[in-house]
């Protein structure tokens, strides 16, 4: 089957222990679309993200990408069938260099000449990764973490592209420069995304479409120039 990266999420509901913290969370990604998940501290954005890589159960609810439905499917096969998470904060295992951290994170998709070829596709799109190829990933600066994150995701050749928080702890500049890059490494390679951020206005400014969690609901799913020009909704959930 071609996979063209529509991610269709249907009443979902998770929850830690006795707590619930997704409520019938329904939305959908076209292929190719980015899309911002908005939403306060504890609004429910890395729990979503968790369920959809399979890191914790759906307890009721769907998670289909194009035609198959991952909502049972284990974690390393929803990456096989194209669905990528780059988790929050240090992902990057600290002890290894920049190359042994690509190398690692493209073992099961690519072998041989192959992974070198999509390690030095990586070092392309990233010029800074490729002066620090030997460097430890704990010697690398925050954007130089979240360049690595990301190139070991794209690595695996994903279809949609799961983010959680890259701006944390970055400089403005820097946030600028990774967004951008993201924004035209999806569209050169038609990735369908899904970017959570505390930043609106960041990932606004890149994402074609908002959704606004709240305390675990879908409270607002609207064209990015829509949410920042209403003003209630922006007071109400997005903080400024
Ligand atoms: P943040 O930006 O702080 O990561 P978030 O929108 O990603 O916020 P979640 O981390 O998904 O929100 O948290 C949603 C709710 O789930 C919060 O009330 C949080 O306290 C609770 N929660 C998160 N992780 C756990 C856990 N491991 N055990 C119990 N409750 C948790």
């Amino acid at each position: 089957a071609t996979v063209a990266g529509a991610l269709s999420i249907e009443a979902l509901t998770a929850g830690y222990g006795g707590t619930s913290v997704l409520h019938d969370v329904s939305f959908a990604l076209h292929p190719g679309e980015i899309v911002a998940l908005l939403g306060a501290n504890g609004a429910g954005k890395t729990t979503l993200l968790r369920t959809l890589a399979g890191l914790m159960p759906a307890r009721s609810g769907s998670i289909r990408l194009d035609d198959v439905d991952l909502t049972d499917v284990a974690t390393e096969q929803r990456a096989r069938r194209g669905l990528a998470l780059v988790p929050e904060g240090q992902s990057v295992v600290a002890e290894l260099t920049v190359e042994e951290n690509l190398r690692l994170g493209s073992l099961w998709r690519h072998k041989g000449a192959s992974r070198d070829r999509a390690i030095n596709g990586v070092y392309e799109l990233f010029e800074p990764l490729a002066r620090r190829r030997n460097s430890a990933g704990h010697q690398l600066s925050g954007g130089e973490r979240q360049m690595l994150a990301l190139g070991r995701a794209l690595i695996t050749e994903p279809v949609v592209l799961v983010l959680d928080e890259p701006s944390l702890g970055l400089a403005p500049l820097t946030i600028a420069k990774i967004f951008g890059a993201l924004r035209d490494i999806a569209a050169d390679r038609g990735l369908t995304v899904l970017l959570a951020e505390q930043n609106v206005t960041s990932a606004l400014s890149i994402a074609d479409r908002g959704i606004v969690l709240d305390l675990g609901k879908v409270v607002a799913d609207a064209p990015s120039q829509d949410l920042l020009r209403d003003s209630t909704l922006r007071h109400a959930y997005l903080g400024f």
